[in-house]
């Protein structure tokens, strides 16, 4: 039987009855309550201060905080926490935490807002990790007129009122869903301790928990946690047997981070006792606390998951316990649900007073066949190659429809789910908008309907790109059904005033509406080059116009030059595009570096934008803005007389045939001579997906071989010199032929940012000062493909130095 949902009672009436009259606080400056809090309650003592702070900054006037029962002569009481006075009127309000395994376990938060006579009453459940009095306090201020729609200063709108009226107030508030938390603290952007207590403020505000504390709820689950719980350092060199079999038939440990790094065989019977083992005593100790163990156990159950990546054991009896479903939303390996949940389940059979807690995610996304789920395993459900693009009631979307049909199957067996989203500013690189807030609207609804008990995700803090995502979501998850439509305009009103705000909404409404409309499903950047077209962000530009010529006041107008730069930002990344279509490299890493230029100046306006630092890697990354640009300058050089010298160019469009039987190979499609009069024509800086018509409604596509070819002049200078094609790349895998003859194979990769290009050397096959012939055959298992970013010939300088 559930006992959560929702918010119970909503209901603010103004006068409705004799006891209802409103309730005046601060009468023209002056204040008329007190507050009184609960002896001996931090949280409520916390809560307190929130409303003496706020109603200052409304009001100037100071109400001040008791002592419950201390000597006060206001007019009005505000009764903060659980109070003597709240439990004189037999005021219900929501307490106790029960962690033990149930079905609605971790649902008792809330909290009340109550007016009776002249006292209010703000109490919510404290207990343990609860902070409902805290919630209480905001939500009560929120009926009064603040807001807090991004951490910080920046994203707070207090009303300014002489006078401040409380309406007659009787509320039973609780969340729809027990978990509600994204951290930014963790991965590759990191935060100033400053930003990080802001992020922290907020979250409070919005009733979101950062992530790191969802341990509080459920265990911990992170990347490698197996290896924790079977240390490789202590059991190795004995029992090499204990460790995953890689696919040379080897026994092999993780790299660096052993702990983290390592997979087990986890069909080998004695993996399985000598961790029960090794959890009973670690739990007789309390090791949870201290050392190494702080992961793999805590106060409600133990949190397990195998390492990053795809880790696999090879071994014949674990690969034989693989039923190799394949999991066509991921290329990287065979699916190892079975085994893997067979394993865990297990473990959790052995603890049925605690939780097991581990991740749905790389080889083991699919929901087990033939596996009983026990009922204290929950699952963080954490697939990660979801579409970004699309919602979950998308039926153009296969990938989302995917996602929910598996996401049901777990749900059938244990009530214990719930989700890490790829999106929140999660995977895509370059920090230009995603679709989150339309996404969530739609989302968290259906996730109420399904059961599911929260989000616990890791974000970044790139508010450029998440907008506001993250608030309609703390709202969502409180309330699944919040007017979202409601909340924006009210937030692009409170932001940027009457004039300006429209303007701006109807911008990013403009963004979300076009990454919604279109045909592919991902969630990388570097695929979105067909979406943010050049003649997409100048069609929407009127609107930033609009909204910088509009009038308000300084603190509006200086908030419409920030959103006016993250245009700016989406327009230099559209230019960056064309301009590597163009081979224009010299345009494109000017553009990046504008990219980065900006994000340093919105930085400046207001610290959660992201500032590109990563300071664990000297060498950045390709996904970000300074990765990006020195990709472009290495390509900029190849053609420039630096490292090499433009002698030809791929075709922007070539010849292409689909191949569904593989019969290219066996008509010779790659002679010179070959016909190919009746094929398509294809762009070949974009996939093929970026530009066919889907199949189907579902929105799926062709997966298989596809032929492209083409031809091209090479410059007569190339004439007794060294010949390089670099190519953009080949989803996933491809083989080349230049005037009929076979040069090379470029092996399957799995799609990650960008390490699909490669420089081959076609010397043999090219004829300088003539025209040549191109063909390239590309094969895609699943999900995206085709050739991607062009490409072009070059004879290097003796500085040429190769991609690694
Ligand atoms: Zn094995
Ligand atoms: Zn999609």
């Amino acid at each position: 039987m559930r006992i959560r949902n929702a918010v119970l009672i909503m209901f603010i009436a103004l006068a409705t009855c004799a006891n209802a009259k409103p309730l005046t606080i601060v009468e023209d400056g002056k204040s008329q309550a007190v507050i009184q809090v609960a002896a001996g309650q931090p949280k409520a003592k916390k809560a307190a201060e929130a409303i003496q702070k706020y109603i200052q900054k409304m009001s100037g006037a100071t109400l001040e905080i008791i002592d419950e029962g201390a000597k006060s002569d206001a007019k009005i009481n505000i009764y903060v926490g659980h109070t003597k006075a709240a439990a004189k009127r037999s005021l219900k309000i929501p307490t106790g935490f029960d962690p033990s395994v149930r079905d609605d376990v971790f649902e008792e938060e809330g909290y009340i807002l109550k007016t009776k006579r002249k006292d209010i009453f703000i109490a919510g459940n404290e207990t343990d990790v609860y902070k409902g009095t805290i919630y209480g306090a905001y939500a009560f201020l929120e009926l009064l007129g603040c807001r807090w729609y991004f951490p910080g200063a920046w994203g707070e709108v207090v009303p300014e009122k002489k006078t401040v009226v409380v309406p007659h107030l009787d509320v039973l508030s609780k969340p729809d869903f027990a978990l509600r938390g994204i951290g930014l603290n963790t991965g590759w952007v990191p935060m100033t301790p400053q930003d990080h207590t802001e992020y922290k403020e907020w979250t409070e505000k919005i009733a979101f928990d950062s992530r790191g504390d969802s341990g509080k709820y459920y265990p911990l689950v992170g990347d490698g946690f197996l290896g924790i719980l079977l240390p490789p350092d202590k059991y190795f060199k004995d029992h090499p047997e204990y460790y995953a079999m890689n696919k040379k038939g080897k026994r092999v440990i993780g790299e660096g981070d052993i702990l983290h790094t390592t997979m087990l065989c986890l069909s080998n019977p004695n993996v399985y006792t000598e961790i029960l083992k090794n959890l009973k005593t670690a739990i007789a100790e309390k090791h949870d606390e201290q050392g190494p163990n702080t992961h793999r156990i805590s106060r409600h159950g133990i949190g397990i998951s195998p390492p990053d990546g795809s880790p696999y054991c090879y071994c014949d009896a674990c690969d034989k316990a693989s039923q190799k479903f394949e999991n066509i939303q991921l290329v990287y390996g065979p699916q190892m649900s079975e085994e893997y949940y067979g394993f865990a389940s297990k473990l959790a059979r052995a603890f049925p007073e605690k939780f097991v807690a581990t991740m749905a995610y790389s080889l083991r996304e699919l929901a087990p066949q033939g596996v009983t789920l026990p009922k204290n395993l929950a699952v963080m459900y954490a697939p990660i190659a979801g579409c970004a693009l699309h919602d979950n009631k998308d039926k153009s979307c296969w990938r989302r429809i995917e996602y929910i049909k598996n996401l049901r199957q777990y749900r059938k067996q244990t009530a214990h789910i719930y989700l890490y989203e790829y999106h929140p500013d999660f995977l895509t690189g370059l920090f230009i908008p995603e679709r989150q807030t339309a996404n969530a609207t739609v989302n968290f609804p259906l996730y109420k309907e399904m059961d599911i008990k929260g989000l616990s995700a890791e974000g970044r803090k790139a508010f450029m790109q998440t907008w506001t995502s993250f608030y309609v979501m703390g709202k969502l998850l409180w309330d699944a059904d919040t007017d979202v439509a409601a909340l924006k305009k009210e937030l692009y009103f409170d932001l940027f005033g009457a004039e300006a705000g429209p303007h701006l909404q109807a911008w990013w409404d403009a963004v979300e509406a076009h990454l919604g409309a279109a045909t592919i499903h991902l969630h990388e950047d570097f695929m979105l080059n067909n979406v943010y077209t050049v003649a997409f962000t100048s069609s929407i530009q009127k609107h930033i116009d609009a909204a910088l010529a509009a009038g308000g006041t300084a603190t509006q107008k200086a908030r419409v030059v920030a959103v006016g730069k993250i245009a700016e930002h989406l327009t230099a990344y559209a230019n960056m595009e064309a301009a590597a279509m163009r081979l224009d490299y010299a345009t494109a890493a000017a553009e990046s570096q504008r990219m980065l230029d900006l994000k340093h100046e919105l930085n400046k306006i207001y610290s959660h934008f992201i500032s590109e630092t990563f300071p664990k890697s000297k060498k950045p990354p390709a996904f970000i803005s300074r990765g990006r640009t020195n990709e472009y300058k290495r390509l900029l050089s190849y053609t420039n007389g630096d490292q090499g010298n433009k002698v030809g160019e791929l075709p922007l469009d070539m010849k292409f045939v689909r191949d569904p039987y593989n019969e290219g190979i066996f008509s010779e499609y790659y002679l010179p001579e070959f016909d190919d009069t009746k094929w398509d024509m294809r762009n070949t800086h974009l996939l093929w997906d970026a530009q066919e018509e889907p199949l189907d409604d579902k929105g799926h596509d062709y997966d298989g071989f596809g032929w492209y070819r083409g031809t091209f002049k090479v410059a007569k200078s190339a004439k007794g010199k060294k010949v390089i094609f670099h190519s953009g790349g080949v989803f996933n895998e491809g083989w080349v032929w230049v005037n009929g003859q076979y040069v090379h194979h470029e092996p399957h990769k799995v799609w990650w940012w960008w390490n699909h290009t490669f420089d081959i050397d076609v010397t043999d096959a090219i004829k300088p000062g003539k025209v040549n012939q191109i063909t390239v055959r590309v094969w895609n298992k699943a999900e995206l493909g085709g050739m991607l970013r062009r490409g072009f010939f070059f004879t290097p300088t003796d500085k040429y130095v190769p991609k690694k």
